[in-house]
């Protein structure tokens, strides 16, 4: 089952690239045909194999020799890692609803993530949908009150930087993704998360000023740090929460 769901996150992870690609500059997702951005030629099936066609092209358009962004191969990738190893998790999941509702939530978070650290900026028209349904999992799973209070708690805490900060530390798409955090994870794995976020954003900083490609002053997208610690609480959250309390001996 591990291996299907590798291959499903390598479709689904390739239809993710043409949402992120297209949520930016316009065009319908699912009527027309892919394209590639600098020479406009109409897209082959072979060259719309997931990772595949990036590594046998090298990289680049088979026409105008442009290159193709790196977003493409590393959206596949991370899409296919993270449904295989959700499925890992489960003695069925095909046949467990959970496992399916964690692949979805994988696929917002992916978005949301790689769409915030190409553009710095997480869209309502991505965001919302996301709450809604997690705002419907917590009904359907009976555990919408406290997923509501850590969404809430989240979105309120992050709004206060932001009103501290008028918005120099974080933005308003990241209350609305801090809203949609809490409601998917609930207490504690909320916490884990953005813990997370906290130390990975610092040691990218850290190691990006030590690189000189960044200043002190410069912004990093925190969405997209936000984004990818959801991914990995989605996967190990329960593992990485007993173990950070056993470690501090709770
Ligand atoms: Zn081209």
């Amino acid at each position: 089952m591990t291996v299907v769901s590798i291959i499903l996150g390598l479709i689904i992870g390739s239809f993710l690239n043409v949402v992120i690609y297209r949520l930016y500059h316009g065009g319908s997702i699912l009527v027309s045909r892919s394209i590639c951005p600098a020479c406009r030629r109409h897209l082959t099936p072979w060259e719309l194999v997931p990772v595949l066609s990036f590594v046998f092209l090298r990289g680049r358009c088979r026409t105008c020799h442009k290159k193709i962004s790196w977003q493409y191969p590393v959206v596949e990738l991370t899409c296919a890692l993270t449904f295989g190893l959700l499925a890992l998790n489960y003695q069925s999941p095909v046949s467990n609803v959970q496992f399916w509702i964690q692949l979805v939530f994988a696929s917002f978070l992916i978005v949301i993530a790689m769409f915030d650290l190409k553009h710095y900026l997480i869209l309502d028209k991505v965001v919302w949908p996301g709450i809604i349904l997690a705002a419907i999992s917590g009904i359907w799973g009976g555990h919408f009150v406290p997923s509501l209070l850590a969404g809430a708690g989240l979105a309120l805490f992050f709004l206060l930087q932001y009103l501290l900060s008028q918005g120099r530390w974080i933005g308003l798409g990241d209350v609305k993704l801090g809203l949609f955090l809490g409601l998917v994870f609930g207490w504690p794995l909320t916490l884990t998360c953005i813990a997370l976020a906290y130390f990975s954003g610092a040691a990218v900083g850290v190691l990006l000023i030590g690189l000189k490609r960044k200043q002190l002053s410069s912004q990093l997208p925190f969405g997209a740090f936000l984004g990818f610690s959801g991914i990995i609480v989605l996967i190990w959250g329960p593992a990485i929460t007993g173990w950070y309390a056993k470690l501090i001996g709770l």
